[in-house]
Parts: C-alpha cells; sequence; structure tokens
C-alpha cells in the first residue's frame, strides 16, 4: 500500500527547508518561482537539486542565502540553518554567517572573482575578515595593514588551502589576478576561498559547468574529496544529471518550482519513478549503439500563469483528468523516497495505480515504443 506522507528529512540535517514559497511580481503580475519546497541536508551529506534550466533551483538556493531582494520578490516558509531560523535573524548575523558557516561556490569562475584585486589579495581578505562586507572600513585597513602578523597567518592559510585544492605553485598563483588563471584555476580558487573559514555547508551553483568535460570532471572529484575529508555537508544544484549521479548521495528532482521526486541517488537514477524524471534520463545523449537521446516534449512551464494541478500535466504522457485540476502530494514510493505524482498514490484506479520497479520499466518501454511508431 502507498500512502501519502511527509518528504524525507535528512538525518542530523544542517539545513531544512519548510514550505520555501518564492513570488516575484511584476506589471503583468504574480511569478510563482518556487512553490512549496521542501528539502534538507544532513551533515557530511551530499545532496543535488536537478531539473532542467528555468525549473527554479537557483532561486531556491538564493532565497536559502538571502540573496534575493524583496520586494520584488516575496518569500515565506522556514529556512532552518543549525537550528537556526535564517529568516528570523538579522541581516548582518545572515551576512556573518555567509563566508563563514555557509559558503557558495558560484558557476562562472571568471566573473565571480574580482578582476581587479589578485588571487592572493581576495584570498587573504576572507581568511582574515570571513565576510568582508560585515567588517567596519577602519577595522578593515587597520588589520590589513598595520597588523603584520595577523595577514601574513592569513597568508599561509590561504596557500594551505590552495595545496589542498590541488593548485599548482600557489605561491605564484597568489600574484596572479584571475584573467591570468585558466577557468579550471579559477574554480579551484573559488573553492578554496569558499572552503578558507571552514563552512560546515557549501552550496554549489551548476559547478564547473562552464569547463570543458575534462576540467569539470576534475573539479567534481576534488569537490568529492573534500567532503569526505572534511565531513562537509554539500547542496549542489545542477542541470547535469552524470555531476549529480558522480557525487551526491541525495538527490531531489526539481520541476516547475516543485520538489517532484526525492531519494538516494542510486535508486533515482536506477529506478526513475516519476514521469519527469523518466523524461530527464532519457533526454541523456547515448554514446553507444544507434538510439537517440529522446528527451521531453515542450517546455518548462511559464511561472506568471503556471499550469492548474499537476505543473507537468501539459508535456506527461500519463496525464488524465485528475492531473490538470488537483495538485499531486508526496507519496512514498520506497524507504525515504517520495513521488509527487497520482500515479502512485492509493485511489488512482490506472493500469499504473501500484507502480514497482518492473512497471516503471515497462512505462519506460511504453514511452519508447510509443515514439518509435509514431515515426
Ligand atoms: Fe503526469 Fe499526472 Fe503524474 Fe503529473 S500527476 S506527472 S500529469 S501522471
Amino acid at each position: 500500500m502507498i500512502d501519502s506522507f511527509e518528504e524525507p528529512v535528512a538525518d542530523n540535517p544542517v539545513l531544512t527547508v519548510n514550505d520555501l514559497h518564492v513570488n516575484f511580481s511584476s506589471f503583468d503580475g504574480l511569478h510563482q518561482v518556487v512553490d512549496g519546497v521542501n528539502l534538507s541536508v544532513g551533515n557530511s551529506e551530499v545532496v543535488a537539486i536537478a531539473g532542467e534550466t528555468g525549473c527554479g533551483k537557483s532561486v531556491t538556493v538564493k532565497s536559502i542565502l538571502g540573496l534575493l531582494q524583496e520586494p520584488p520578490a516575496q518569500i515565506s516558509g522556514t529556512i532552518k540553518f543549525d537550528g537556526k531560523d535564517l529568516r528570523q535573524l538579522s541581516e548582518k548575523k545572515v551576512r556573518q554567517m555567509k563566508g563563514t558557516q555557509i559558503s557558495m561556490v558560484y558557476q562562472d569562475p571568471m566573473s565571480s572573482l574580482n578582476p581587479v584585486f589578485t588571487i592572493g589579495e581576495q584570498l587573504t581578505d576572507t581568511a582574515q575578515f570571513g565576510s568582508t562586507e560585515t567588517v567596519r572600513k577602519i577595522d578593515y585597513i587597520k588589520k590589513k595593514y598595520f597588523e603584520r602578523q595577523s595577514r601574513q597567518q592569513a597568508r599561509e592559510k590561504v596557500i594551505n588551502m590552495l595545496r589542498e585544492v590541488q593548485m599548482p605553485d600557489p605561491e605564484r598563483i597568489m600574484k596572479n589576478y584571475p584573467s591570468q588563471l585558466s577557468g579550471g584555476m579559477c574554480q579551484r580558487a573559488m573553492i578554496a576561498q569558499a572552503l578558507l573559514n571552514e563552512p560546515d555547508l557549501l552550496i554549489a551553483d551548476e559547478l564547473g559547468t562552464a569547463l570543458d568535460v575534462t576540467i569539470h570532471d576534475e573539479i567534481l572529484g576534488l569537490l568529492q574529496d573534500l567532503a569526505i575529508q572534511r565531513n562537509l555537508s554539500i547542496l549542489m544544484i545542477t542541470h547535469n544529471l552524470g555531476a549529480a549521479r558522480q557525487i551526491s548521495d541525495r538527490v531531489y528532482i526539481m520541476y516547475g518550482g516543485q520538489i517532484v521526486e526525492t531519494g538516494s541517488t542510486e535508486n533515482i537514477f536506477n529506478h526513475p519513478a516519476h514521469p519527469y524524471t523518466q523524461g530527464l534520463m532519457s533526454s541523456v545523449p547515448k554514446l553507444s549503439g544507434d538510439e537517440m537521446a529522446e528527451g521531453i516534449d515542450g517546455s518548462v512551464p511559464e511561472y506568471l500563469n503556471p499550469p492548474s494541478g499537476c505543473r507537468f500535466h501539459p508535456r506527461c504522457p500519463y496525464a488524465h483528468d485528475k492531473c490538470r485540476t488537483e495538485q499531486p502530494d508526496a507519496y512514498a514510493t520506497g524507504s525515504n523516497e517520495a513521488n509527487n505524482c497520482f500515479l502512485y498514490d492509493n485511489e488512482h484506479q490506472s493500469p499504473y495505480d501500484e507502480p514497482t520497479v518492473e512497471k516503471t520499466k515497462n512505462m519506460n518501454e511504453s514511452i519508447k515504443s510509443s515514439e518509435r511508431r509514431k515515426k
């Protein structure tokens, strides 16, 4: 029997997000970009949020970090980090936490580092002050230029950190400007900067996607090693399913501003249950055989007037009447796995009313054969 239930929560969570809604008001009306997201990241756990571009991943993490301006953003829900509700803390307190307890690595390393300061200067500032935004100018000047010993200690910390991220010749790199480094080196410098103050949680936004595949692979491997060595919790957002599979322990699949499926990485990739997850898997290009990637017809929904009922229904091959008018809850599809689709509820009387791994495979096959027939 399959029951509606609360979404799984990580053991010893460092981050929990409950019922997060993010709307943006514009002259056209209200854009409902994030709609009731629940997620959690456990201690030393690597969690991925995966989905197409435009499905609300970046807005979700920006709202976690308080990077969205209110208004025009309208945010509701609770975001708890280390037991504290970030939305109830002062702006100054949240800024102090950023860069020290929570760090973020952005997708484009070249434009995320400051082009007019050397790598050494930028990273030493981070090591000495944490977040420079919260330091008074007078204290910044005093400590930076007159407290030589503490500056020197910060420099040594940076050099050690650059070694840890396998940066070649760290002393020389300290004197370089970002424009003098390759994309991969800039990405390593950014990871080093993010880890300098030993955060509990690292948020990685499409890490390495601006790099070529071999460097991207190296960066993901590095992140995985650092997570293990430092007991680091990581929340990564990605449209690259390979990256999510490579380093995450658990995956949230996001579509149209909502989490539609969650589970262990192994289960999500070996037995995708939600029709959207299945569609994502079928979109991955195959390197062998003559089978083409199938993809999902249509595009992500408009957030101004999102589709009624299940937001995926205009693109879903299994959509039925109920899907067009009602929103599905989260239904258990295994231990600690959840799936927001009516195919998995108790009352559904379609041929798919008791989904199993076998049935999921059959669903995949039926999509494939109907596509072949169309051709
Ligand atoms: Fe498709 Fe309906 Fe499931 Fe949504 S609820 S994914 S439309 S079958």
